[in-house]
């Protein structure tokens, strides 16, 4: 039932922003109405089938934490599931909220967001879109005479030198809108709400077969944690990272990247919180890439699924081989723990999501868009800008200046894991070939412990991917 409307009430909307520490939309929703409903819908216009990330487990454990910590200030989360714009018009209505406040998403929630804006403006209803995903907005920072920086280190350069937004405390209290207003909001504990939307697929629940969907876990998820684990992370590892993040068996990055695609943690507070600590400037300029890739996607929704740079490249789509890479069996020691990894974790460590991803492109010349998906459907830090540029960068269709760069696997496992134990982690098979050896096992060892030989000749499918090239460049160039 709809309530009068009133710019006294406004509604909150939880999108990436899963936190109240630095929350500049929920900050302006307190300072600007007397009343705050915190909302969050779960959109059911996204996929609904089983969840093999763990990401609804991270998910539902971030709304609990969000819902703690909105009770200790005297408000509480409302859940909510539906067509997204149109569930958080109806809240609107039926709390008379006069105003929308959420956070900006410019790159991964463009379409949903135009379309609220949209619908909200034709009922006069105002949404005020906030900064909170990035450290930078995206949009803020322009070239001259282009929309969106291309290159890295001249972005860098802008970024480092521009005046980020101020942090912002978490607000000391959140009170409700009136219990009238309220009447279509029961108190009810989030559990309860949660349990019934994410219930069992015999229920009827909108969410059918989302008991599925939260079987994986993972991390936890949530404020609290992330805050913890990052803490705890820096004390022991930060002054290090620069000589240890490429180090594939140390694991000694901050995995603090599903806190951020959540939004459990600000970049902009993680960024200036660290930056002039030892070790803070090679860190922060990890969450430098994740804004560059964020500003990219703003002025190019299109290279979600279109290469950013059309370079003619004809991909091929071979079943098979794609098959083995998904599953791990390349025969391509580092390649098939990476995969491994992600399949187990939910995760896979950046210096070998840089080399599974090259091989599927350039050893298999397969579509990036086959491999960004997969990683899509594992990843529990999923975010849409930061993993499809990071597959056109290493594809070769996107921000690199150096498109026809190749990782060989096998050199790249020796480098990076120079003693073999992040092989042996994850391929058991080969556990008991030592060191270095490993990540090219003859032949007979191969046979004899199960291991398959390599699926393409890395020499052979790089010299057939060039040739490809020059045919493209030459059709380019006609
Ligand atoms: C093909 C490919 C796909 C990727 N897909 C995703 C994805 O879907 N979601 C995601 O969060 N990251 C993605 N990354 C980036 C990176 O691999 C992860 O952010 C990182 O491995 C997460 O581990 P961490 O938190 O321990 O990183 P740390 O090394 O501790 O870095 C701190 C933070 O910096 C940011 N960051 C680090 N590396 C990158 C990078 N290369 N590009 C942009 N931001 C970065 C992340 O937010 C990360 O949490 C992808 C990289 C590649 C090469």
């Amino acid at each position: 039932m709809a309530a009068p409307r009133t710019a006294s009430v406004a509604l909150l909307v939880f999108t990436r922003d899963l936190r109240v520490a630095d929350n500049p939309a929920l900050a302006a929703a307190v300072a600007g109405s007397a009343r705050v409903l915190p909302l969050f819908v779960v959109d059911t216009d996204g996929p609904l089938g089983p969840d093999p990330s763990g990401r609804t487990a991270f998910l539902l454990d971030s709304l609990r934490d969000l819902d703690t910590s909105l009770r200790e200030r005297g408000g509480r989360l409302v859940v909510r599931s539906g067509p997204w714009a149109d569930e958080v018009l109806r809240v609107a209505s039926e709390v008379g909220a006069g105003r929308i406040h959420l956070a900006d998403d410019p790159g991964g929630g463009a379409r949903r967001l135009n379309l609220l804006v949209e619908r909200a403006s034709a009922l006069r209803l105002p949404v005020f879109r906030h900064p909170g995903v990035t450290v930078v907005p995206p949009g803020t920072l322009t070239p001259s005479g282009g929309r969106e920086y291309k290159v890295f280190g001249a972005y860098h350069r802008a970024w480092t030198a521009a005046t980020w937004r101020p942090v912002l405390a978490g607000p000391d209290a959140v009170v409700l809108p009136g219990e009238a207003s309220c009447a279509g909001f029961p108190d009810q504990p989030l559990d309860q709400v949660l349990d019934r939307l994410f219930g069992p697929p015999s229920d009827g629940s909108p969410l059918a077969s989302s008991g599925v969907r939260r079987a994986r876990r993972f991390a936890p998820g949530g404020e609290r944690e992330g805050t913890r684990r990052l803490r705890s992370w820096a004390e022991e590892h930060l002054a290090e990272y620069a000589g240890v993040r490429d180090d594939l068996s140390a694991d000694a990055t901050s995995r603090i990247s599903p806190y951020l695609s959540n939004g459990c943690l600000s970049a902009r507070q993680v960024a200036s919180g660290l930056l002039t600590a030892p070790g803070g400037e090679a860190f922060v300029r990890q969450l430098c890439w994740r804004d560059f890739f964020h500003q990219v996607l703003a002025a190019r929704p299109d290279a979600v699924s279109a290469d950013y740079r059309d370079r003619g490249h004809r991909w091929v789509t071979d079943g098979a081989a794609t098959d083995a890479w998904r599953e791990g069996r390349t025969g391509y020691p580092v390649v098939d723990a990476a995969m491994r990894q992600l399949a187990r974790e939910g995760f896979m460590h950046n210096r070998a999501r840089m080399i599974v991803a090259s091989f599927l492109t350039k050893d298999l010349n397969v579509d990036w868009r086959l491999g960004a998906h997969h990683f899509l459907s594992l990843l529990v830090d999923a975010d849409l800008a930061v993993n499809q540029l990071n597959w056109q960068w290493v594809a070769g269709t996107g921000t690199d200046n150096n498109p026809h760069r190749i990782f060989n696997p096998t050199v790249q496992g020796r480098r990076f894991d120079p003693d073999g134990a992040y092989v042996r982690r994850y391929v058991p098979e080969l556990a008991e070939v030592r060191g270095a050896a490993v990540h090219d096992p003859d032949p007979d060892t191969r046979r004899r412990l199960g291991y398959p030989p390599p699926i393409v000749d890395h020499a052979e499918a790089i010299a057939a991917y060039r040739a490809q090239l020059a045919i493209a460049d030459a059709r380019a160039l006609r």
